[in-house]
């Protein structure tokens, strides 16, 4: 198998992929799609300070990568995906130790500058492409959202609700807020085109209203957001869906409320 000709955008090289496999549905095999292009070797190890990491020489013709087995199973595919970007792409430069990539680096995904940004970026971009490929999606898209699409998501494609949260939230077409939580206090709050700025800080209790499934009416008496002019408003009503975790942690899924 070989992507050339799909030059360097990420999604397009992961939907070339996909058209070379003749994908339909279910999960897509990383390991065996890595083999294919090239990787030589996946090595499973216990990594401490990094997700996973890439070997490779200066022309990319050889390639090995270390996994993370700390990680959990799904997530693993993740890093092998993230990794395989790192070596179709000939314009990413690693360090003289390879590409080591961190957690932090595997969320990349807003507009921060630098080549190490813009590389973990594509990484990020390629291996969401490539496992959940966007026509999975699209059954789900002209029906309001739901957090249970996202659970059925992630076990079709073997991916962390996390990832299938996140894909889910940039396919679909109505604004999407996804805050992570654990033991009840936010660690993480992501936004979706056209979401009004919440006033829900890093650290922040969770408003116990999110523990509910639908809209609840005070839950827009908590959360504020400032408009265009910077006057603070009051926010609409807001549908919560929350997706307890193991270890304490949490995913709420907010929407706006029409009308
Ligand atoms: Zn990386």
């Amino acid at each position: 198998m070989a992507v050339e000709e799909a030059g360097l955008d990420p999604c397009a090289m992961a939907q070339e992929i996909h058209r070379q496999i003749d994908y339909q549905r279910g999960h897509i095999d990383a390991g065996k799609v890595a083999r294919a292009l090239d990787i030589t070797k996946i090595s499973y190890d216990a990594l401490t300070t990094y997700e996973g990491a890439l070997l490779t020489n200066d022309e990319h013709t050889i390639g090995i990568i270390s996994v993370n087995t700390n990680a959990g199973v799904w997530r693993r595919r993740f890093t092998i995906a993230h990794e395989l970007l790192h070596f179709l792409n000939p314009t990413h430069r690693q360090t003289e130790t390879g590409f080591r990539c961190t957690r932090k680096d595997m969320s990349a995904a807003g507009p921060a500058a630098g080549r190490h940004y813009l590389q973990e970026k594509e990484a990020n971009q390629f291996a969401a492409e490539l496992l959940a490929p966007r026509a999975r999606f699209d059954a789900y898209m002209s029906q309001a959202p739901d957090i249970s699409a996202v659970v059925e998501i992630s076990q079709e494609l073997r991916i962390s609700k996390q990832v299938a949260g996140r894909r889910y939230q940039d396919l679909h077409p109505s604004p999407i807020a996804m805050v992570s939580a654990q033991n009840g206090k936010v660690i993480h709050v992501r936004y979706g085109d056209g979401f009004p700025k919440l006033d829900l800080e890093i650290g922040a209790a969770l408003p116990e209203e999110f523990a509910v499934r639908n809209c609840s009416k005070s839950a827009g008496s908590i959360l504020t957001y400032n408009d265009q002019h910077n006057r603070q408003r009051e926010n609409p009503c807001l549908n919560a869906q929350v997706l307890k975790q193991q270890e304490g942690f949490s995913i709420t899924m907010l929407t706006l409320k029409s009308g």
